[in-house]
């Protein structure tokens, strides 16, 4: 029962509200999620990590090249040194050596022809050296012949003694111990043994010499090797003979201590591993070129490599510091990259939600909305929807030359049947009627009920005006047969039909409206079940409204209307922010006549424009005032029709007005209606542009009512939007007026318009409006209009906190 359009009502009212449709600037945003920016700046950045990694990763493979390079250079310096030290030593141990071999030959004397004179030149050959303290000379048997200085045992000797018997050895042999001689910290003495032999070469005996290593040794320790320097003597068989360090000497407990050999070559040298736990040790070996005897030298890796040069410390601190910099600074990049990411997706998604929430409320709106618009009880368009779809009609009708017709009818004796019968015979009559009107006009035709019995029917695109005639008498005739079984009764009620003629007798639709219940009211005076075109002549004899309207253009000038103002206040604390205007006719004889008696009149005879002008200098005059009353000034907002907003001089009336009183355009504001909107679309944007370029804000009033063209009001310098007051007064009751509420508050927000409720009169109502968001409130909870004075003290309280 929702859906009773006919194809070409539905086109025309979709055409109406395109806001049904999502503006395309919004469709766009679903798809926003890969933004241009977004992804430029991510790779950006990522190409600024990676060329900073690049570098980097440039920077330390160049140090690293370097400091190779200095490591190789130093330890290659230090592997000669080392070398040199070897050879030196072992020259000088050879020459040493080979003294004692000298001392061996020149002992044979001792041994064979005159050992007394051989002794002699011994020892003088001897002392000459500081480096044998001692000699011992021996027979075969191991005994002691001559000593320089005491021996202890011989013993010891014997087993090399019986290796020099056995073989053609000639060279010295270490064969003990080395023992320190003296006190000296640092002398160690390496006892050699030496075979005394023949001409021919027969074993004699032996000579053992004491060789003074430390003395030999020393020389080499002020050499500043470095603090790991040792200096070792190695036997052929690989036992350390002596082992010296910068320290001075280290003595071996035991020749027999294993040590490591050195490889075949008499020179070389080589790192080790096994010499100091932990260390990297660096030897280098010499041997002596004349006995089996090899002079190695180590010194640790770590204090060769700590000679070297600071700056490449500085270097590697220097990167150290860039890297950390570097990384620090890609770490916070992307942590701000991401913050910034995460910032712009969730703003996305709030906005994704936002978009999603307004076409929510849209669509539930447009429910809300058809919901809203029928009556429920015999499925026709109810006065609100009736009035919308005929305004859109009248608006195709000014633009073509087809005639249009208002009817208007209400059912003859239905309160009688309905007091008499019940309600519930009442609504089935209701139902039956609705359909019998539906089956007599065409679909393109409207209709609407009205209220209780009363139809309206706009019949479109009529060839001639007496074709309205044919219906009505139809619909006469439809509607007086019997409706049978409604309950259990058949019943037989006639109808009285009023027509108006679009445009001949009005050109809004409340003017159709309004003549055709004239006319209707008319054709029952004149009996019932007819039907009566409306006669301006006939209607307006003895009419008050004539009356009136005879008296409207004297009132005007004769100063019998007045203005009673309505305070607009802020929901957030019930100040003061705007005053409406709201004009009355204080009329000699009938006393205070409101504008629904007489502003249909004005617009209708065009005496509205008169009007108006008076009221814009009314609400000037009531600015200066307060002005010069040193009052707080807040705007007042005057109603525009839409006759008035059709009125090219309207924005210079303004301007003069202001002009005159010296005020600022901020001073006042403009009331147009959304049907006063369509009526004048052409011309509404020009003029209402040329009145917000003076500074004043227009609101758009009876919002919700009309014309919901949203984009068309995007396109206007609208700044406010009022809610109509049929909306607020149900908007705890009803659902629908509630949802259209909300959606009308978001909507209005969104589009950055103010929002105010007309007709608020309940406190339930402001608390239902707080919620939703709205701003201001006007209506008789807070105030009802009020004569200038009242408001001027209004103005003065500040807050109006209702009751
Ligand atoms: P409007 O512009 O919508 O003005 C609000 C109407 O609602 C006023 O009726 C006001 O008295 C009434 N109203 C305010 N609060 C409440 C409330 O809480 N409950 C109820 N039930 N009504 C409330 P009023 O003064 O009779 O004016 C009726 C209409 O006449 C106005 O509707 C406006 O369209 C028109 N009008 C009034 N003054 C002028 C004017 O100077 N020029 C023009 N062109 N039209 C005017
Ligand atoms: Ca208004
Ligand atoms: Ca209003």
């Amino acid at each position: 029962m929702i859906a009773r359009y006919t194809p070409a009502l539905r086109s025309t009212r979709l055409a109406h509200f395109p806001m049904l449709t999502i503006p395309p600037a919004r469709k766009g945003r679903r798809n926003a999620h890969r933004r241009p920016g977004e992804g430029l700046w991510t790779r950006l950045i990522r190409l600024m990590a990676v060329l900073m990694a690049a570098v980097l990763a440039l920077a330390w493979w160049n140090h690293w090249e370097r400091q190779q390079a200095e490591r190789n250079i130093i330890l290659d310096n230090a592997r000669q040194a080392q070398q040199t030290i070897a050879r030196i030593i072992a020259e000088n141990l050879s020459q040493v050596l080979e003294q004692g071999d000298r001392l061996a030959v020149a002992a044979r004397q001792v041994y064979d022809r005159d050992p007394l004179k051989g002794l002699q030149r011994l020892d003088s050959m001897r002392s000459s050296s500081p480096l044998f303290p001692r000699m011992v000379l021996l027979d075969t048997n191991a005994r002691v012949l001559h000593a320089t200085s005491p021996m202890a045992a011989t013993t010891l000797f014997e087993p090399e003694l019986h290796r020099l018997t056995e073989s053609t050895f000639t060279g010295p042999m270490a064969v003990a111990t080395p023992a320190r001689a003296g006190t000296t910290s640092n002398a160690l003495v390496l006892p050699l043994l030496y075979a005394v032999r023949s001409e021919g070469g027969q074993l004699l005996g032996a000579m053992m010499l004491d060789l003074d290593l430390g003395y030999l040794l020393g020389l080499y320790f002020d050499l500043a090797l470095g603090p790991t320097t040792q200096v070792q003597v190695v036997a052929g068989a690989g036992q350390v003979l002596v082992d010296a360090g910068a320290s001075g000497l280290l003595q071996n407990n035991s020749l027999s201590q294993p040590t490591l050999l050195p490889p075949s070559q008499t020179h070389g040298s080589r790192y080790d591993t096994t010499l100091r736990p932990g260390e990297v040790v660096q030897s280098t070996w010499q041997k002596l070129a004349s006995d089996d005897f090899w002079v190695v030298v180590h010194r640790d890796l770590n204090d060769i490599l700590g000679a070297m040069p600071g700056a490449s410390r500085w270097n590697l601190a220097i990167l150290a510091l860039l890297t950390l910099m570097l990384t620090g600074l890609s770490a916070w990049i992307f942590q701000a990259s991401r913050e910034q990411r995460d910032l712009v997706s969730s703003l996305q998604r709030v906005a994704d939600e936002n978009h999603e929430l307004i076409n929510r409320l849209e669509t539930e709106k447009q429910k809300a909305f058809t919901m809203a618009a029928h009556d429920h009880l015999t499925g026709l368009h109810n006065r609100r929807m009736f009035n919308e779809l005929a305004a859109s009609h009248l608006q195709q009708a000014r633009r073509g030359s087809r005639q249009y017709a208002l009817l208007y009818l209400d059912l003859d004796r239905f309160k009688n049947i309905n007091d008499s019968l019940g309600h519930h015979v009442g609504d089935l009559l209701l139902k039956t009627t609705a359909q019998r009107m539906r089956h007599t006009v065409r679909s393109t035709d409207v209709i609407g009920r009205m209220g209780g019995d009363e139809f309206a029917i706009l019949l479109t695109d009529l060839e001639r005006a007496e074709d309205a005639e044919h219906v009505a008498a139809k619909l006469v005739a439809a509607l007086v047969e019997p409706c049978r079984d409604l309950d259990g009764h058949d019943l037989q009620v006639g109808t009285s039909i009023g027509i108006a003629v679009f445009p001949r007798d009005g050109d809004t639709i409340e003017t159709l409206c309004r003549h055709a219940d004239a006319a209707m009211y008319e054709a029952k005076r004149s009996g019932r079940g007819g039907h009566k075109f409306y006669d301006p002549a006939l209607n307006r004899a003895g009419d008050w409204q004539f009356n009136l309207e005879q008296r409207l253009p004297r009132a005007i000038q004769h100063d019998e209307l007045i203005l009673h103002f309505q305070p607009k206040v802020q929901l957030t604390d019930f100040r003061v922010v705007g005053f409406e205007a709201l004009v009355r006719w204080d009329h000699p004889e009938h006393g205070l006549i409101y504008p629904k008696d007489f502003i249909p009149l004005a617009e209708d005879t065009g005496m509205i424009l008169e009007l108006g002008a008076w009221v814009i200098e009314a609400c000037a005059r009531q600015l200066v005032q307060w002005r010069n009353a040193g009052l707080p000034m807040v705007p007042i907002a005057f109603n525009v029709s839409s006759r008035q907003l059709r009125d090219e001089h309207l924005p210079e009336l303004i301007a003069a007005t202001l002009q005159r009183h010296d005020l600022e355009g901020c001073w006042l504001e403009v009331e147009i209606t959304e049907t006063g909107l369509v009526e004048s679309t052409e011309r509404a944007s020009e003029a209402l542009s040329a009145i917000a370029s003076q500074g004043l804000r227009i609101s758009l009033d009876d919002f919700g009512n009309g014309f919901c063209n949203l984009s068309y009001i995007r396109t206007l310098p609208i700044h406010q939007l009022k809610i109509d007051r049929s909306f607020v007064s149900d908007v705890r009751n009803r659902h629908d007026d509630a949802v259209i509420v909300e959606s009308i508050i978001t909507l209005a927000h969104n589009l950055e318009l103010g929002v105010v409720a007309e007709g608020v009169e309940t406190a339930d109502q402001i608390v239902h409006l707080k919620t939703a968001g709205c701003d201001q409130v006007q209506g008789y909870f807070v105030s009802r209009p009020v004569p200038a004075e009242k408001a001027t003290s209004q103005l003065r309280q500040t807050w109006l906190h209702p009751r």
